[in-house]
């Protein structure tokens, strides 16, 4: 069975074919972060489902060539520039390392490229699609100097948001002296220079200025994709008006169809509410750092909900995620030691693994995934307590375990346990072997402050994460 997505654009699930005649790669572009703060966990959870896409493809045999572009360009990160006195590139880079950092904290694969909207060659490109798209007609230069896109001109304007272009004409309320549109929906290509940008500034053949959001991403993904490509992603707020605007732009100049699916992922809610500054329920993946929790659990909860339906993310949420971690991590460490070196052989309970697969094939069904692994881990448990796996099938879904990790990445860290935890251990080590008691539970107690909990085995200490609350 092949790949199944439900494309935005059709609003139906359809068989995914790539572009390329051998079926092989695949070109997918992901609009990713105004660089203007740090991410908030929702722009993660879009970008922790682009991740598991393009780990899936490649699981199932896809070469995924993925651009992910970096907004370092809009009135946002202007205002943020000169709110501090510095250039824009000085105030852009700290986020675009930020966003960096945090995606590694997560686990998230690298694009192929991170191009960003001000790097010489994409301007040049923006430029070269405008200037097009005045050739044509299709654009206009208004009495504000600014150039926008005259959506009358396309006929299929409207299609992926499924949109009745009649709501975007002026209605009588609006006195269209008041713009220097010609329709209310027509959206800026080129802005033109105001005192507000300050220094931020290109020369266009048609005046000084920068660009629209819209435009940057249809010149970043064809220049580096080309004309067609086969997966266009982001969250469903982006689907209006700024991936309307990104098929308009690119159809116009190229001829060709740009995208053949649009996959969209669902908003991130917090304890039911949509996420806001104002309501103070605004977190940033540092934010939950800070509150003891890890990017590996942070992951699974963006991981576990199927992309099309909102997550309600909750701190009981995480606490959960905590202790199925937990449960995986002693589930494998039980089934190595079974297998210890010995070469696997089949064994059925691999079929869950296959269930697991074809989930996913199904739109990426997450939720159906983890469904059945844990039925894996379940069974398995059982088997291992009733004397019913031989080593050589622990050794198999040992295997397993790793296949489906290299969609999901959710192994434990590495637990680089931090020096002063180690130190307190060791020194509680010498007072076990002392047999003083008392300072035994007193150390113990202090490596729990530190957010480690100490479990004494044959083998010696071992160090898990305590479970910590917000
Ligand atoms: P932005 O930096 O605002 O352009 O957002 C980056 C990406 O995150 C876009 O694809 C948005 O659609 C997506 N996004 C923003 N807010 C949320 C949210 N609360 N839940 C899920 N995705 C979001
Ligand atoms: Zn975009």
């Amino acid at each position: 069975m092949s790949l199944r997505f439900l494309n935005t654009y059709s609003r139906e699930v359809e068989d995914f074919i790539p572009l390329d005649p051998a079926g092989k790669a695949v070109k997918m572009y992901t609009c990713g972060p105004t660089v203007y703060n740090h991410a908030h966990i929702g722009n993660f959870r879009c970008y922790t489902f682009e991740d598991l896409l393009q780990r899936h493809l490649q699981a199932r045999g896809y070469e995924v060539d993925r651009v992910m572009n970096l907004t370092d360009v809009d009135d946002k990160t202007i205002r943020g520039c000169r709110a501090e006195g510095i250039p824009l590139n000085q105030f852009t880079a700290r986020y675009k390392q930020a966003f960096f950092d945090d995606a590694k904290t997560l686990r998230l694969l690298q694009a192929a490229s991170y191009p960003a909207a001000t790097e010489p060659e994409n301007i040049a490109r923006m430029i070269e699609m405008i200037a097009r798209l005045l050739d044509l007609g299709i654009a206009y230069q208004a009495e504000d100097r600014s150039v926008y896109f005259r959506i009358a001109r396309f006929a299929d304007y409207g299609k992926l948001a499924h949109l009745n272009l009649e709501e975007l004409r002026p209605s009588g309320r609006i006195r269209s002296d008041e713009y220097d549109k010609e329709s209310i929906g027509d959206f800026a290509l080129w802005k033109a220079w105001d005192e507000a940008d300050g220094d931020v500034a290109w020369e266009a053949p048609w005046g000084r200025g920068r660009p629209g959001w819209h435009i940057e991403c249809s010149a970043m993904a064809t220049r580096l994709l080309g004309d067609e490509i086969d997966l266009h992603c982001g969250g469903v707020d982006n689907i209006f008006p700024h991936h309307e605007a990104e098929i308009a732009q690119s159809e116009c100049c190229t001829g060709r169809k740009f995208v053949r699916y649009w996959l969209h992922n669902a908003h991130l809610l917090v304890e039911g509410q949509k996420m806001s500054k104002s309501l103070g329920n605004f977190f940033t993946l540092r934010d939950l750092l800070d509150k003891g929790y890890t990017g590996r659990e942070i992951r699974y909860v963006l991981l576990t909900v199927h992309y099309r339906l909102p997550l309600n993310f909750t701190f009981a949420g995480l606490d959960s995620a905590r202790s199925a971690l937990g449960r995986i991590d002693e589930w494998i460490e039980r089934l190595a030691e079974h297998a210890g070196a010995v070469a696997p052989e089949p064994t059925p309970l691999s079929e869950h693994r296959e269930h697991f697969f074809a989930a996913l094939d199904d739109d990426l069904n997450s939720a159906g995934a983890m469904g059945h692994f844990f039925d894996l881990v379940r069974e398995s448990n059982r088997a291992l307590d009733q004397n019913a796996l031989t080593q050589a099938q622990s050794s198999q879904l040992v295997a397993d375990w790793q296949r489906m990790n290299e969609v999901l990445a959710l192994e434990p860290d590495s637990e680089v346990i931090p020096g002063d935890v180690l130190a307190l251990v060791n020194a509680r080590e010498a007072a076990r072997r002392a047999k003083d008691w008392a300072k035994s539970d007193q150390l113990r107690e202090e490596i729990a402050e530190l957010g480690w909990a100490v479990k004494d085995t044959k083998e010696g200490p071992k160090l898990t994460r305590l479970q910590r609350h917000a």
